[in-house]
């Protein structure tokens, strides 16, 4: 559904995005993540047609974006910082939206208006910043996008609210398969929602997998052997280890199966493999294996 091939930024001396490749199926919920500054909502705004590529493509259904209203009416974008007339009431932004967006569905708007007791002839600038975000939701769903590209979601809302937006966008993709790419930093969050995770550093892909995938690319191992001194096998790639008597912690790369099967060949006693969250992996793919000491000790 989302296809970047060799996406490259340059903002004058800046290199936002540095042949990015990133690949999104048909009815995802992909998560995209990355420290400061990787390049996350650079890539967004291209998928949602804002910028001009420097080089390389952004094809959304086989159809590049820039500057094609036909492929950006099937996109809704909220980015993290969103506009709106302040002095407009909600009403004011429903018929913006219908002028603008030519799926815009009024109806689906005033119903989740007032399932969640938004008052349309409130003006924006009396909304809290939480009921603004909620109201971008409101408003980029009745849109009935195929794609819904959202940065830092749900900065801003409070827990209900979070589970409620989130229980609603997931109602979309269940239903009519609606493809979602969201920019975050709250893997956790991510992780109950995603089903593919890409991870950007420096404006270039890092990895991209099925969220089952990517979990099953890194394990945690305790292991023991009988022999105190017995060294670990050379074969297995080792992130990070720590001992405490026959004890070892490791973290691997490397699938559960083959991990565990290296170890058990190995002579160990004891091996238990646990899966790492995607808070660890992120750590261990951008930070390397001193900052995740603390995280894993
Ligand atoms: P964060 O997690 O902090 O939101 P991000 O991954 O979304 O970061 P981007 O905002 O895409 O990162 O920025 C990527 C790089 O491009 C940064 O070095 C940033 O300073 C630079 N950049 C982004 N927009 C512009 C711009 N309009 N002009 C110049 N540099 C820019």
């Amino acid at each position: 559904m989302i296809r970047v091939n060799g996406l490259v930024k340059e903002f004058g001396d800046i290199r936002a995005l540095d042949a990015l490749d990133l690949h999104v199926p048909a009815g995802a919920v992909y998560g995209l993540v990355g420290p400061n500054g990787a390049g996350k909502t650079t890539a967004l705004q291209h998928i949602a047609g804002v910028y001009r590529p420097t080089a390389g493509e952004v094809l959304v259904n086989g159809q590049p974006v820039y500057e094609n209203p036909q492929v950006k009416a099937t996109i809704a974008y909220i980015p993290t910082d969103f506009f709106f007339y302040q002095q407009a009431r909600v009403q004011d932004m429903c018929d913006l939206h219908a002028a603008l967006f030519p799926r815009f569905d009024r109806q689906r708007f005033g119903r989740l208006a007032a399932a969640f007791a938004l008052d349309k002839t409130r003006a924006v600038r009396s909304l809290s910043k939480g009921m603004q975000k909620q109201l971008a939701f409101w408003l980029a769903l009745s849109e009935r996008p195929d794609v819904l590209l959202l940065d830092e979601p749900l900065d801003g809302l409070d827990p209900a609210a979070r589970r409620q937006v989130l229980s609603v966008v997931m109602d979309e993709v269940a239903e009519r398969g609606m493809t979602v790419l969201v920019s975050s930093h709250n893997l956790r969050e991510l992780t109950d929602v995603c089903d593919h995770v890409g991870i950007v550093d420096a404006g270039r892909m890092r990895l991209e997998r099925s969220l089952e995938e990517l979990q099953d690319n890194f394990v945690k191992a305790q292991v023991a052997f009988a022999d105190e001194g017995q060294a670990l096998p050379a074969t297995l790639d080792i992130v990070n280890s720590s001992v405490q008597g026959k004890l070892h912690t490791l973290v691997l790369r490397g699938s559960s199966a083959q991990v565990e099967q290296e170890l058990s060949a190995a002579g160990a006693t004891f091996v238990n493999i646990l899966p790492l969250s995607l808070e660890e992996i992120f750590i261990y793919e951008i930070g390397g294996a001193q900052h995740a000491n603390g995280i894993l000790a």
